[in-house]
């Protein structure tokens, strides 16, 4: 609980959003690099069951080539939405207004042109029926320019409205909602989707989010992979040093994890040691690759419980692969664990793949 206010709360956000109040920012400061990022957004409102571009950033109409600002989603010239990418935007939209919960994720597709383009997503819920789409093409996301940075911190944990210029019309309101500790802390968890404790998505929302690229998949013809993952004698760690040390080795696990994985793999943390990571894109070969560098990174790790102390641990990991009887994570993951029950057996602290 604290640590999900901590980070909703980010001073960076906190000093945004105060200096996009008071306007004028010069150049140099991320905040202003950050108003180009309203390129990148959508606005979307429901309207008679009909889901309606209010707002059309303009690298989408760069792109596509059209701006579809007061179009509706089902009237979309083909080349710019093939059918079955409507009937998934369609069910996103109304996954997010349903839930009230943000929704990522990454597309490839044609999208009209010679070749594939993969897309990352991000849909949030706005209030009043309407969603705010952040995406960018994955080849212009650059994870370490500051704007981009701080265009995922606030739609990460705001909800943002934008304003008939473009501009963002409010976001201390919705950041207000966010940070009312007198909230439930599990309505609190739920509303972010996210463990608390590792900040990586809990099962529930693990397996939403699995369950879109596991049909992304399987109707684009493309591979995907599951990894299994349990820390090793994870009970004799909590033993031997206390439950407050077992809490930091998950952390310093998951943080060796993300390191690990590419922008668009999804990891969960599915029980308490236990996590899952799906990977879009992604054949047999390729996931027994990252497994075995995420196996490495684990068994690399130091826990320092106290001033003087160290321990290290290590994990087992299972892998499986997309089969054309898998129609949802269930079976996958459910082969994914035999692969990892056999990685326990055949001594810990290696990969397994499935039969
Ligand atoms: P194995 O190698 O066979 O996986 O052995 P293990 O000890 O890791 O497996 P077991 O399932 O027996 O124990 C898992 C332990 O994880 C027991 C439980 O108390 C601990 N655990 C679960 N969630 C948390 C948590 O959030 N924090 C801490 N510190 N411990 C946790
Ligand atoms: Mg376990
Ligand atoms: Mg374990």
């Amino acid at each position: 609980m604290r640590d999900l206010v901590a980070r909703v709360m980010d001073s960076r956000l906190a000093d945004l959003l105060a200096r996009w109040r008071q306007g004028g920012m010069d150049e140099d400061d991320p905040a202003a690099r950050f108003a180009g990022h309203a390129d990148h957004l959508l606005v979307i409102e429901a309207e008679d069951g009909a889901n309606r571009y209010a707002h059309y950033g303009k690298a989408f109409a760069d792109c596509f080539g059209n701006d579809l600002t007061g179009q509706v989603i089902h009237l979309l010239p083909p080349d710019i939405l093939p059918a079955d990418r409507r009937f998934m935007l369609e069910f996103e939209y109304g996954f997010v207004r349903r839930s009230g919960r943000p929704l990522w994720r990454s597309y490839t597709a044609l999208f009209g042109r010679d070749l594939p383009q993969t897309w990352q997503r991000l849909v949030l819920p706005a209030g009043k029926g309407r969603l705010v789409v952040g995406a960018y093409p994955v080849a212009d996301y650059a994870p370490d320019d500051d704007g981009a940075a701080l265009l995922r911190l606030v739609i990460d944990r705001v909800p943002v409205v934008l304003g008939d210029d473009g501009g963002v019309e409010d976001m201390a309101l919705s950041l207000g909602a966010f940070c009312d500790t007198s909230r439930h802390a599990a309505e609190l968890e739920e509303l972010a989707s996210r463990d608390s404790l590792t900040g990586v998505a809990n099962r529930r929302h693990f397996e939403h989010l699995a369950g879109l690229e596991l049909d992304h998949a399987r109707r684009m013809g493309r591979s995907f992979a599951l990894l299994a993952l349990d820390i090793d004698h994870f009970k004799r760690i909590n033993d031997t040093w206390g439950h407050a040390a077992g809490d930091e080795a998950l952390k310093a696990f998951t943080n060796a994890c993300r390191v690990g994985l590419r922008e668009y793999d999804i990891l969960g943390r599915v029980g308490g040691e236990e996590f899952a990571v799906a990977l879009p894109n992604t054949g047999l070969d390729g996931a027994r690759v990252i497994a075995e560098r995420l196996r490495a990174a684990v068994a690399e790790l130091l826990v320092h419980p106290a001033k003087g102390q160290f321990f290290d641990l290590t994990v087992s990991i299972g892998v499986a692969q997309l089969r054309e009887t898998d129609t949802n994570v269930a079976s996958l993951l459910q082969r994914a664990d035999q692969a990892l029950y056999r990685a326990k057996h055949g001594g810990r602290n290696r990969v397994v793949t499935q039969e």
